[in-house]
């Protein structure tokens, strides 16, 4: 039995075929209840008109994609305070962040790291004052050189720790289903309340790509029963959201790719 209001399209996920009032329109049509766009997109739409574009398909916004980036973006508080405002003008439930790697030249990732926490340190009483909570997303360890140095989720644990109120994590399975730590510490995200979003997508083996080879939910190697459960047992009740970035998936027509998502959210999460 299909059950979409569990389910979030993240919209990289058809961004090559849709753009987001296509996107929005072609998940209505499947059911479902909540999307993730990202800024490119509503920059693309204009802001007013995709909070309408979301409002007029009945979709919610699970996550705003992304702000982040503290360590290479020379505006980035400027443009992550922007963020914050977008997401609060589409009703988003949190900011994804990105939080950035190493910058261009340097090989000093415990100072990269410290950049991040400032950064966060920086940019949260600004989001406090929105009301917009900032969700940390630790990525796999092979984007901590240009993506994210934030790599477990006990490191994203520990930065929300020493942050305080405002801020909290992104479950990702691809990024985090390695993680020998993983299912304490997805423990620990509840006790905390830290919990903001589920991400879901597939480990492939080969992943011939390290950007845009991710699998569809069934066609890897990770647990997902298992991830959904530790989840849920945190106390985490929010939408599963499927990104999945792949120029495999990207040739398919865009309402067979959220068909696909549905039917494998519901046959394999
Ligand atoms: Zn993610």
């Amino acid at each position: 039995m299909s059950h979409t209001t569990d389910l979030s399209i993240n919209l990289a996920t058809i961004r090559a075929q849709c753009d987001l009032r296509a996107a929005c329109e072609a998940c209505a049509r499947h059911g479902i209840a909540w999307v993730a766009p990202w800024r490119d997109q509503l920059a693309a739409t204009g802001l007013a008109e995709a909070a309408r574009i979301l409002a007029g398909n009945g979709l919610k916004a699970t996550g705003l994609c992304r702000g982040g980036m503290f360590t290479t973006a020379p505006d980035a508080l400027d443009d992550n305070r922007r963020a914050i405002d977008e997401a609060a003008a589409i009703g988003a439930t949190h900011l994804v962040l990105v939080v950035g790697g190493l910058p261009a030249g340097s090989r000093d990732l415990a100072a990269a790291r410290r950049r991040v926490a400032d950064g966060l340190a920086a940019l949260l009483p600004y989001a406090r004052a929105a009301g917009m909570p900032l969700a940390i997303e630790p990525l796999h360890p092979m984007y901590a050189p240009d993506r994210a140095c934030v790599n477990t989720l006990a490191q994203a644990l520990d930065l929300c720790d020493a942050l305080g109120d405002g801020v909290g994590v992104v479950l990702d399975t691809y990024h985090l289903w390695w993680d020998p730590e993983l299912w304490p510490q997805i423990a620990r995200a509840g006790r905390d309340g830290r919990i903001l979003a589920h991400h879901i997508s597939d480990f492939l083996v080969p992943t011939r790509d390290l950007l845009n080879d991710r699998g569809m939910m069934g066609d890897g190697v990770i647990d997902f029963p298992a991830f959904r459960r530790a989840v849920a047992a945190a106390g985490f009740g929010g939408p599963q959201e499927v990104e999945i970035f792949s120029t495999e998936w990207a040739q398919k027509p865009g309402e067979a790719v959220i068909a696909t998502c549905i039917e494998r959210f519901n046959s394999v999460c």
